[in-house]
């Protein structure tokens, strides 16, 4: 998996017209070793938390850790995998009066969940509000057995850097078909698939989700087509590391005033 996306190496947009209306910025959020604190963004690090506000757990029955397989008693605490910045992350459009972004997740196996993933939970928050009260100094973590050490992320600093991707799975039918013979031939003159070139596999915000398995766009339950809203994806040779438990993505609705979101597991 590569460590950073950096675009096709040849103008893609010359080679293939098509794709040109396609092309949309996304953010990579590139994480990094770092100790982040709780007013930065990261991956996995502690996140700004109203100390009055309940910290979020999960009581799932049934979810489990290897190796004992066994659910753990009452509840476990949620555990922080993004927390982001309005001003580290320009292109994320934010809601009124917002400017920080965070997500949350069990990080225990969930078998009654068809993804298996972890639950997560997202929380849109202003940084100046949740600074005017006191602050969790210490949020609760999951003890051992309590956890799986895939949904575990290590807090990691974050270099949010914007790139333009296209579509692969989420080309419209008729485009690909039309599109095949030409992206076969790219592929095979710069020996590289197009999933590589077109877009990013890692953690990153909007745009299009790297789909391993066949796109699942979810719609809310009005019936609104959700955007993709985040990505958190298994990087080799970083301290955040899902392991082999492939790629989460959140999606969002915007056009429902309550912000519902949704996540599919995609491995
Ligand atoms: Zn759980
Ligand atoms: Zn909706």
């Amino acid at each position: 998996m590569p460590q950073s996306f950096a675009g096709p190496p040849f103008d893609l947009e010359d080679l293939i017209p098509e794709l040109a209306v396609l092309g949309q910025r996304t953010t990579l959020l590139l994480p990094k070793n770092g100790s982040p604190g709780i007013r930065e963004s990261s991956l996995g690090g502690p996140i700004l938390w109203p100390a009055d506000e309940p910290w979020p757990s999960c009581g799932q029955p049934g979810h489990w850790a290897w190796p004992n397989e066994k659910s753990p008693a009452g509840t476990v605490p949620m555990v922080p995998v993004v927390q982001l910045f309005a001003r580290d992350v320009p292109e994320l459009a934010f809601p009124d009066g917002m400017d920080v972004l965070q997500l949350v997740w069990c990080p225990l196996i969930h078998p009654l969940d068809h993804a298996a993933a972890a639950l997560p939970k997202l929380y849109w928050r202003s940084e100046a509000d949740v600074l005017a009260t006191e602050v969790l100094r210490n949020s609760p973590a999951p003890q051992e057995g309590e956890y799986e050490e895939d949904f575990m992320p290590q807090p990691c600093a974050v270099s949010p850097t914007t790139a333009v991707e296209y579509p692969n799975w989420d080309l419209p039918p008729g485009l690909r078909q039309t599109l095949q013979p030409r992206i076969e031939e790219l592929e095979r003159h710069f020996d590289l698939e197009y999933t590589r070139f077109a877009g990013a596999l890692q953690s990153k915000v909007g745009v299009y989700p790297a789909w391993n398995q066949p796109p699942d766009w979810p719609d809310c339950e009005r019936g609104h087509r959700m955007e993709h809203l985040l990505s958190i994806t298994a990087e080799e040779d970083l301290d955040m590391d899902i392991g082999d438990m492939g790629s989460i993505y959140i999606f969002l609705c915007r056009q429902c005033s309550h912000l519902p979101y949704t996540h599919r597991y995609d491995c």
